[in-house]
């Protein structure tokens, strides 16, 4: 939103964040945040349902502390995801535990804090639950997360639920991989999940993965076991562009659609559509550089902040913080420092900004952050929140002495800590 021509977020000038924080910062909104996760659940209120906020599209304290206040369940897909939940404030009794790679010592300590579900993607890993659960005088609630073998339509890196990608188990193996968890005196089979792939623009993809889940948890109970709850997963789209996908309103109704006179409890795990619009990545120009056949904006963050449109080549809107009036756009492609090629923000923007202007690059609330780097030696990026007129910073800028923490020089090796300025070799 703009004021007298300034971008502000909530009653907040993203110059004056700059100006406190530095850039680059990511900046979010708690008013954005909550709208997302309320909307959902009101729209789900017809039906017994549990949203599950999936912590790997950011894992910001603030951010998670924001949504347990709200009552949101947590998707986690390891064990520091885990911590961060439980630090956050969540009830351990509303998170599942999702991912192909569970290691042993992360069952331990999910199965010690009590989560609500393991989502359990393999035969192997039911062993493994098995025996620990055993081991520990417990037993695991299970859900065994289900390939649908349905095509999302998405970016091939994102999609997850067609046959030949290595999450879940296929439904032709699902009616004896059922049967084997009912055996185990270790686990408690209480669900069934499946994730077939984010960014989806389509809700039929979901309709269609719901409606196999249900075939097969209406083929179970009739062989006697009888789930409690269907877990949808995440991977409803949002806008970044010209895109249109399904509203909340849509993506519910088909869901409660399909689950219309069933007991079971719903369960999903939204990640992007709960904070992707409610964040926003702020950079400053440092340069601009004339090429022979078009110019650079070369600015403060790089893909190491958001590697998005670098991996994905995706594309995020950015925006001008505080445009000159009357400043004549250029076409320019809006880069990183990092040493790479494909170190850009945006390719073929027509903006007027100059060195030393504020640049906001839209929708980065999700999978920003949370998918930054140390590379080149940059230090991460400050957090902030916005609420209201105030804001919170949620996570410092890292430091230099940061980025050495935990390395050593060999013994004998003649490094120093000599203040930068008095440098001897
Ligand atoms: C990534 C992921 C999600 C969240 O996906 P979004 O597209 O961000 O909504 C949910 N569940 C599982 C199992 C995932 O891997």
């Amino acid at each position: 939103m703009r004021r007298d021509g300034a971008l502000v977020l909530e009653d907040v000038p993203l110059a004056v964040v700059a100006e406190r924080y530095g850039t680059p910062c990511y900046v979010y909104s708690r008013a954005a945040l909550t709208h997302a996760w309320c909307e959902l659940d009101a729209l789900l209120a017809a039906h017994p349902h549990q949203i599950c906020y999936a912590v790997k599209a950011n894992s910001n304290l603030a951010v998670l502390g924001v949504l347990a206040a709200l009552g949101s369940g947590f998707d986690i897909v390891s064990v520091g995801e885990l911590e961060r939940a439980l630090r956050a404030g969540a009830d351990p009794k509303r998170v599942v535990f999702a991912g192909v790679g569970k290691r042993h010592d992360e069952l331990e300590r999910a199965l010690e804090v009590g989560v609500g579900c393991f989502n359990v993607e393999s035969e192997p890993e039911l062993e493994r639950l098995d025996e620990v659960a055993r081991a520990h005088g417990r037993r695991a609630p299970v859900a065994l997360r289900i390939n649908p073998d349905v095509d999302a339509r998405t970016h091939p890196y994102i999609a997850t639920g067609l046959a030949s990608n290595k999450f879940g188990i296929p439904v032709s193996a699902a009616d004896a991989a059922y049967r084997r968890a009912s055996d185990c005196a270790g686990l408690e089979v209480t669900g069934i999940a499946c994730h077939i792939g984010s960014q989806l623009l389509d809700v039929q993809p979901f309709a269609d993965a719901l409606a196999r889940v249900l075939e097969l948890v209406d083929r179970l109970a009739s062989a006697g076991m009888r789930l409690e709850h269907i877990d949808m997963g995440g991977g409803l789209g949002i806008r970044y562009r010209d895109e249109t996908p399904p509203t909340a309103a849509d993506y519910a109704r088909a869901l409660l659609t399909g689950m219309s006179g069933r007991g079971e409890r719903l369960l999903l795990e939204p990640g992007r559509s709960i904070v992707g619009n409610a964040g926003l990545l702020l950079t400053r120009v440092e340069y601009l550089k004339q090429g022979e056949d078009r110019s650079f904006l070369i600015c403060d963050a790089a893909m190491n902040d958001l590697i998005r449109p670098a991996l994905y080549s995706a594309w995020q809107d950015i925006l001008e913080v505080a445009p000159i009036p009357g400043a004549p756009a250029r076409r320019v492609e809006v880069v990183g420092p990092v040493c790479e090629t494909g170190d850009f923000l945006g390719r073929e923007r027509q903006l007027s900004a100059g060195p030393g202007e504020l640049l906001a690059i839209a929708s980065a609330g999700a999978y920003g952050f949370v998918m930054a780097s140390n590379y080149n030696s940059r230090p991460r990026a400050a957090e902030v929140m916005v609420d209201g007129d105030a804001m919170h910073l949620v996570r410092e800028r890292e430091s230099l002495a940061d980025l050495m923490r935990g390395e050593r020089l060999l013994p004998g090796a003649c490094g120093s800590a000599t203040p930068v300025g008095s440098i001897s070799l």
